[in-house]
């Protein structure tokens, strides 16, 4: 199964992603982390990578699309791939779909997350003393949120329109939420 996981920052994608790929028995492939791998190895590319995600901003999409492309050939991503962050943006969807057509492996589903926004922030900020992220402070915990709304929202009508999403009620406990994304993959499994 090919999935790509959507949801604001706070969703809980982290940890849904990171069951539900447990369950499926399928690899991640998290854009956030491979590249706060890079920020902290030091390279160019993780310095440059570092100016952008400092900001909340998001990082330019051929440097994400050569992280992503170069990754995706590794063997544990031939059958089954969980995209955790990536897409972002309607580019980075469209390259995506471009290179799994020529792999003949196209994605079979569209997770979205979907919570209140008051609800995202307190998780966030809970998460910020928690784990001593440093983008997750108020103001670019903010920012994030705008940028999700701009630029990363639009890839729910994308995904929409090829009739692969699913909306998945973000409220509730771990537990919760989990159950109903078992549900919806269980579902589009069978269909
Ligand atoms: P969150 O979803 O909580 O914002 P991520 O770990 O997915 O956290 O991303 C952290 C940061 O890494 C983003 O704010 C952005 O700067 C950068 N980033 C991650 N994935 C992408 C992507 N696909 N395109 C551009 N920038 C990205």
């Amino acid at each position: 199964m090919l999935i790509v996981f959507i949801g604001p920052p706070g969703a809980g994608k982290g940890t849904q992603s990171k069951r539900l790929l447990e369950y499926l028995h399928i690899s991640p492939l998290s854009t956030g982390e491979l590249l706060r791998e890079a920020k902290a190895s030091g390279s160019s590319l993780g310095k440059l990578a570092a100016q952008y995600m400092d900001q909340g901003r998001l990082v330019p999409d051929p440097l994400v699309l050569a992280i992503v492309g170069e990754k995706l050939r590794e063997p544990q991503y031939a059958t089954g791939v969980m995209f955790d962050g990536f897409p972002r943006t309607l580019q980075q969807a469209r390259a995506l779909d471009e290179s799994l057509a020529q792999r003949g492996t196209p994605l079979d589903m569209a997770l979205e997350l979907r919570a209140d926004d008051n609800e995202l922030v307190t998780r966030m900020l809970r998460r910020s003393v928690a784990e001593r992220r440093a983008d997750d402070n108020p103001q670019t915990i903010a920012h994030r949120m705008e940028v999700y709304r701009q630029q990363t929202a639009p890839l729910l009508d994308y995904y929409r329109f090829k009739g692969i999403l699913t909306p998945i009620d973000a409220m509730g406990t771990p537990d919760e939420v989990f159950e109903r994304i078992k549900t919806a993959v269980g579902k589009r499994r069978s269909a």
